[in-house]
């Protein structure tokens, strides 16, 4: 059927409604390549100014997961549990928290993002050791889940088409913080993933796409409400994301500071955030043991062979696990230095995110490659005292001009007081 997409547009522009089949035309024509990109564009700028309200966010997450097939991963015994995160700076638990809990005996069916905006992307992550690849086969994602736990993949023809186009054009079109964009987003691709539940770490803060709590917290609601009304138990954790978490921003960086978790070795703001989740999901599936079993599986190795077989089974380099030297790394470091001694009150993460993508770890078109190689190294956060002319970061980069002209800006992300500074509260609420 022909469908007039200029009158839905003009619609949503001026605060109209749009019923489901509606919105379901509109999402499969664009995922089929009915609708180019210009217009579809259009359409997300008028959502992300006159918002949806929850059935529309119902009937977009709908659509989208109708896209594609709903995986029925009955025939495997474990509970299925997932986790996603609303997007962050340096946010790498995903990466961690797929082997950990595939090792304490969860299935973790876990379908990720791209960078998004000036966030990170778990696919670009693991991507970045050689060989690695994203875009298994349904056949292969359910072998592997049944054979290692977990498999780590994007959105493929078959599952959440809709999102891997969406997500790719929001990407570069400033549509990305809109509560019922990232709602449908998020919850389209975990909900085909057939669950039994989901935890969500919800990001608030300058590095978040909502940075003002209230605002994130309306978030949280709105993907529980649609994992209610979906059938799927849903955890939310309000996280704080004034500061990036760890200490590595970029891919391959990240990947690193993965394995280094997994080895038992990582700072202790990235395993505050890492366990507690860990534990929401160990209790939607009613295993016991919570923080206990978590450090008992890394402490043993169980979680670092887990990721060790996930990376073989994905095609990756696993002998990168012990030898850093096989990832792409960047061999130049460009420091930062404070201006002024004093303690760190205020970190524009988001600028840290930003200045990322434009040294090359993200996106600035949907058709740019990322250089996974380069990123930074943080040694200072929200509450941290510094000494004039101390680092506070390091810009990693082969790319000199790219390097100098970050290397230049990146001071002024910081904000440096005279007076002692409480460290931030990383985890402020379950929900
Ligand atoms: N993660 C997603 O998968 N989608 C969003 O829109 C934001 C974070």
């Amino acid at each position: 059927m022909r469908f007039n997409t200029e009158e839905l547009i003009r619609r949503k522009r001026d605060g109209g409604k749009l019923d489901r089949a509606e919105i379901a035309l509109l999402i499969h024509a664009y995922a089929r390549n009915k609708i180019p990109d210009y217009q579809f564009a259009a359409f997300l700028m008028a959502v992300y100014f006159q918002g949806l309200d929850p059935t529309e966010t119902a009937d977009l997450t709908r659509a989208m997961i109708e896209s594609g097939r709903v995986l029925d991963l009955s025939d495997i015994k474990k509970p299925k549990i997932d986790k996603h995160s609303t997007g962050g700076v340096g946010d790498k638990v995903s990466l961690i928290l797929a082997p950990l809990m595939a090792s304490c005996g969860l299935c973790v069916p876990m379908i990720s993002g791209r960078g998004l905006g000036h966030t990170g992307g778990t696919l670009d992550k693991l991507e970045s050791i050689p060989g690695f690849r994203t875009d298994l086969s349904l056949k292969k994602f359910r072998a592997q889940l049944r054979a290692i736990g977990t498999a780590m993949i994007g959105p493929t023809a078959e599952i959440a088409p809709a999102d891997r186009k969406i997500y790719a054009l929001r990407d570069v079109t400033a549509t990305v913080d809109s509560i019922p964009l990232i709602s449908a987003s998020i919850m389209s691709k975990k909900l085909a993933e057939g669950l039994d539940g989901l935890v969500l770490d919800v990001k608030y803060g300058s590095g978040a796409f909502l940075p003002k709590y209230h605002d994130a917290k309306r978030l949280a609601r709105t993907m529980i409400r649609i994992g209610r009304r979906f059938g799927v138990k849903v955890k939310a954790a309000m996280t704080d994301m004034n500061s990036p978490l760890g200490v590595f921003v970029g891919n391959s960086l990240e990947v690193i500071e993965t394995i280094e978790a997994l080895k038992g070795r990582a700072s202790p703001d990235l395993m505050q955030v890492t366990f507690a989740l860990g534990e929401l999901m160990l209790s939607l599936a009613r295993i016991k043991g919570g923080r206990k079993l978590l450090a008992e599986k890394i402490a043993s190795g169980a979680a670092l062979e887990k990721f060790r077989e996930v990376v073989r089974s994905q095609g990756g380099d696993a002998l990168a696990i012990d030898d850093y030297l096989r990832l792409p790394i960047s061999r130049r470091r460009w420091p930062v230095k404070a201006l002024k001694s004093g303690f760190v009150c205020a970190i524009d993460t988001y600028r840290i995110g930003v200045l990322a993508t434009e040294l090359g770890a993200g996106r600035l078109k949907k058709e740019d490659r990322i250089d996974p190689a380069c990123g930074f190294r943080i040694f200072k956060k929200v509450g941290d005292r510094v000494g004039k002319g101390e680092k506070l970061a390091d810009v990693i980069s082969d790319n000199r001009a790219y390097a100098l002209s970050v290397q230049g800006r990146f001071g002024e992300v910081y904000k440096i007081t005279g007076r002692r500074v409480k460290k931030p509260v990383l985890i402020r609420e379950i929900l």
